[in-house]
């Protein structure tokens, strides 16, 4: 999942503050998940935006509006009509949500309410931890399915840097050193010969470093 989290809420006065009718709009996925937001998030952040502009004596109107998912043209259709009526969209979707909005509404001014952080997990209730840069080339099966490109601090490929201390990361003592957990995991899977061979420097052409991507499934293409 994609996770992220409000902008605070001054930011957001700031944003939406030229605006006279402004549509918050939820995404009922990833960001739902991660309670920045959903349906829950929308209420909680337009009641606080009426409060604070009321007692600056300031009138706006905010409509609010969850969708299911706003990088998907199948459901922001269901949002035309709300942002039609309205002046500006803030929207609480991840980044890519938002620019799928300002994509399909493109006389529509598109604000984002969520900074967007990384592809995670939710380790437990309210814990979200970060598992993958999208480095566009998969190495989970070497590495017992521990990924050293977003887990490692320093991105080592061909074992640990050695200052790991107690299973915890040199960088930072709250992190798990990914290296460790690799190790771990290859001797549970009795697989520690994957390490006998040495990995080259990764190609980085397949990672946000070689420029915006673009995935094409041509067996999906009408
Ligand atoms: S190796 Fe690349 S694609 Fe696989 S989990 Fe790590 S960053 Fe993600
Ligand atoms: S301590 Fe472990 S996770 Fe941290 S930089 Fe070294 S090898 Fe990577």
């Amino acid at each position: 999942m994609i996770t992220g989290s409000q902008k605070p809420i001054n930011e957001i006065i700031e944003l939406i503050e030229p605006y006279k009718k402004v549509l918050i709009l939820g995404c009922g996925t990833c960001v739902k998940t991660c309670f920045a937001g959903g349906e829950d998030e929308v209420a909680v952040l337009a009641s606080a935006l009426r409060l604070s502009f009321s007692k600056m004596a300031r009138s706006i109107r905010i409509e609010e509006q969850t969708i299911e998912r706003q990088c998907e043209n199948e459901f922001i259709q269901e949002s035309a009509s709300g942002i039609v009526r309205n002046d500006a969209i803030l929207s609480l979707a991840c980044g890519a949500g938002v620019q799928a909005m300002a994509k399909r509404f493109e006389k529509e001014v598109v604000l984002p309410g969520i900074n967007t952080t990384f592809i995670g997990i939710q380790e437990g209730p309210g814990v979200f931890t970060e598992e993958c840069s999208g480095c566009g080339n998969c190495e989970l099966g070497t590495f017992g399915g521990v990924c050293p490109v977003t887990r490692c601090s320093k991105k080592l490929l061909n074992g640990p840097c050695g200052g790991s201390q107690n299973g915890l990361c040199e960088i930072d003592p709250n992190t798990e050193c990914a290296w460790h957990k690799i190790i771990e995991r290859l001797s549970t899977l009795g697989q520690m010969d994957n390490l006998k061979t040495y990995i080259p420097p990764k190609n980085w052409n397949t990672s946000l470093s070689g420029g915006p991507r673009k995935l094409i499934r041509e067996d999906h293409i009408i």
